[in-house]
């Protein structure tokens, strides 16, 4: 229609077709790549920490790592953007290793200081697939003295499509370490259920898009209730995410979900903030509020 192309002849001499809308996509990934790598390079990836609460008690038990880039001129890129960009231009395993190096570091710092919380960090499929990754993390928890089993990997079901026997390797050299298996946004990739059973994994995590509509859309509930059956029908916990209103607590607790994250409790904070917000504006469990009420 209004887009114009024409042939162009490629290296191999057949023509193709040129599409410049295509063209400036393209042109803003190749930018982003480039400026992606410097700002690695640079130290400018800025790691946020979610919590992650036990519902029974509202305990905080742990926080999920997330990247956060804020390119100078365009503001901050999503993730869901700039995620990708890392994978396609070979950046992934180094932003892994910084997510991984701060937030082992940071977690590091609120052991010291008394919180005593586990943390969870995102694993791209690119890591899955690489042999040399159960290695990495070895040695980051030998030289940090980082205790493994407050370490979860969280991986998601794709990240197992194209090579499932590297995939199942590499996880399973991870849990021989002790560190703890995560499946991420369960529920919205297209694995078979096979894997679940072959692989050592701990924890599988509700994807958001189930989580939101559970309360008026029947086949969500349903679909939330199946997964959090399942979890516990293999013996793994389950997590849900992109909790925002009470109401979906009380329902997540009908069907049985022990753990959730989302932005009723709290946004992807700073480390430091993440350390203020655990020692002053953290849910309390019910019986150390009544302490606090006879105390005083
Ligand atoms: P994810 O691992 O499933 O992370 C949960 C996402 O949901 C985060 O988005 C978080 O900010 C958002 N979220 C949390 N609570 C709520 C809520 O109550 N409502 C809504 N609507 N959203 C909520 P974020 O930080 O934009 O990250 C998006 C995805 O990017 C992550 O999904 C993860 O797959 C990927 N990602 C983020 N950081 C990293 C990283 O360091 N490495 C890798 N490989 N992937 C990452
Ligand atoms: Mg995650
Ligand atoms: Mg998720
Ligand atoms: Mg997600």
């Amino acid at each position: 229609a209004d887009v114009t192309m024409y042939a162009a002849k490629s290296a191999g001499g057949r023509p193709r077709l040129y599409d410049p809308s295509l063209d400036v996509f393209t042109h803003r990934r190749l930018a982003l790549a480039a400026e992606l790598r410097t700002a690695l390079h640079r130290g400018d990836l800025e790691v946020r920490y979610q919590p992650r609460l036990r519902l029974a008690d509202r305990k905080v038990l742990g926080v999920e790592a997330l990247a956060r880039w804020a390119h100078p001129e365009l503001g901050p890129v999503p993730p869901q953007e700039f995620i990708p960009i890392a994978e396609e231009a070979g950046l992934i395993d180094e932003l892994t290793r910084i997510v991984l190096e701060r937030a082992i570091a940071d977690a590091i710092r609120w052991h010291r200081d008394g919180q005593q919380i586990e943390l969870s960090v995102n694993i791209s499929a690119r890591s899955v697939m690489d042999p040399a990754f159960p290695a990495h993390v070895t040695e980051v928890l030998r030289r940090t003295a980082f205790p493994a089993d407050m370490l979860t990997l969280e991986v998601t079901e794709s990240s197992m499509l194209t090579d499932p026997v590297r995939a199942v390797a590499t996880l399973e050299a991870l849990a021989r370490m002790g560190v703890r298996l995560a499946i991420d946004d369960f529920g919205t990739g297209f694995s078979s259920m096979a894997y679940l059973k072959r692989l050592p994994l701990h924890e599988i995590k509700v994807d958001q898009g189930f989580v939101r509509h559970m309360l008026t859309d029947d086949n969500d509930r349903v679909i939330v209730q199946s997964i959090v059956d399942l979890a516990h029908n293999l013996g793994m916990s389950c997590v849900a995410e992109g909790v925002e209103d009470d109401e979906t607590v009380l329902a997540l607790m009908a069907l049985g979900c022990e753990e959730a994250q989302g932005y009723l409790w709290s946004d992807p904070l700073p480390a430091d903030e993440l350390f203020t917000w655990l020692s002053t504006s953290a849910p309390r469990a019910p019986e150390v509020e009544l302490q606090v009420l006879t105390d005083g």
